[in-house]
């Protein structure tokens, strides 16, 4: 069977990919996109989207994933669920497999495929965070739920020193659970972070619990240094022990950073690969936000259009 082939195939389901498959569709490029492992990404684990311009009232994560991929289809990009599990970007034309069974040669691909946030790993971490009842690994989309209560970010990076740091100005009180007796993140973060009052940093502690039936009520934690184990009451348990990029398939032909996400030329949403673009977290380790992922996947269908329409008029000149 010939190979299916289509001008833009757009890898990743969040507001990136969305955002990139509403413009290359109004391009006319007809856009095939993949939705991925996890469709709509990760604001799909996310309760009310407060910070997204457009919703005055808020919106819900899901439903606001929902609405970006009406919007998508509305335009008539082919949305079809699956995941891309090989590419071969050695050649002119860009082979992707979907589902290790079906390929597809494309002129132009938009890699939205996100990063994923890291867990701990606990029963009661994922019981909670799947009920929506104050796991998080989103500090600025979350914080505002718990002001003036207490919470516990874990983590020693700049993220969680960050996030310890936005917390501690809604909260009553912050605790930062770091596993080792030093923390990784710059020194100004750390700075940062013990000049607030209402920072307390438990070295060497690490989570042995998550408690609470519908919501997170407390936090069950073990010095590993003394082996005391008490609870502390939190309404709030934030994880911010790093993510990871979503870029194992295409290692071997994109140029990444030392943490695996992709690096895009300066100014642009273009990769080391003619007509491989990038777009949301899976190429930003910085901002992370839905509305900076949906920023660059405006780019990076740009970048393809016009990416198309150049290789077009090279191909009616020769
Ligand atoms: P990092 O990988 O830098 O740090 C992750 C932290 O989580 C480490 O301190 C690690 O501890 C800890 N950790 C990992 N697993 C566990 C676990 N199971 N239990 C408890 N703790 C754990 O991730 P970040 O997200 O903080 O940062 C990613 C990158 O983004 C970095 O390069 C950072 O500098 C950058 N960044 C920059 C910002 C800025 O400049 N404003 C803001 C945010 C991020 P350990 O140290 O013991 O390994």
């Amino acid at each position: 069977m010939n190979n299916e082939k289509v001008k833009c195939l757009i890898i990743g389901s969040g507001p990136a990919g969305y955002t990139a498959a509403i413009y290359a569709a109004r391009a006319g490029l007809k856009p095939v996109l993949y939705q991925g492992m996890e469709p709509g990404g990760q604001l799909m684990l996310t309760t009310e989207v407060e910070n997204f311009p457009g919703y005055p009232q808020g919106i819900m994560g899901p439903e606001m994933m929902q609405d970006l991929m009406e919007q998508a289809a509305r335009f008539e990009t082919d949305i079809r669920s699956g995941f891309a599990t090989s590419v071969d970007f050695s050649g002119d034309v860009h082979k992707v497999t979907v589902d290790e069974k079906h390929t597809i040669e494309a002129e132009s691909v938009i890699i939205s495929t996100g990063a994923s946030a890291k867990w701990l790993g606990l029963d009661s971490e994922k019981r909670l965070r799947d009920a929506g009842g104050g796991v998080s690994s989103c500090a600025v989309c979350d914080g505002f739920f718990h002001k003036g209560k207490d919470v516990i970010v874990v983590g020693a990076g700049d993220t969680a020193a960050e996030d310890a740091s936005y917390l501690a100005n809604i909260c009553n009180k912050v605790y930062i659970l770091v596993r080792r007796d030093e923390m990784r993140a710059s020194k100004i973060m750390q700075a940062r972070i013990k000049s607030k009052k209402n920072i307390e940093i438990l070295w060497n502690t690490v989570t042995e619990e998550v408690i609470g039936d519908q919501v997170v009520e407390a936090a069950r934690i073990k010095n590993k240094e003394t082996g005391e184990v008490r609870e502390i009451p939190i309404s709030g348990f934030f994880v911010a022990i790093g993510h990871h990029p979503n870029t194992g398939i295409f290692k071997e032909y994109i140029d990444m950073d030392a943490q695996g996400y992709i690096q895009t030329i300066k100014g642009s949403s273009r990769t080391n690969v003619e007509g491989v673009f990038a777009c949301g977290d899976v190429q930003d380790s910085t901002y992370r936000q839905a509305v900076t992922a949906a920023g660059s996947g405006c780019m990076a269908a740009l970048d393809a259009e016009r990416y198309l329409a150049e290789k077009e008029a090279m191909a009616v000149e020769n």
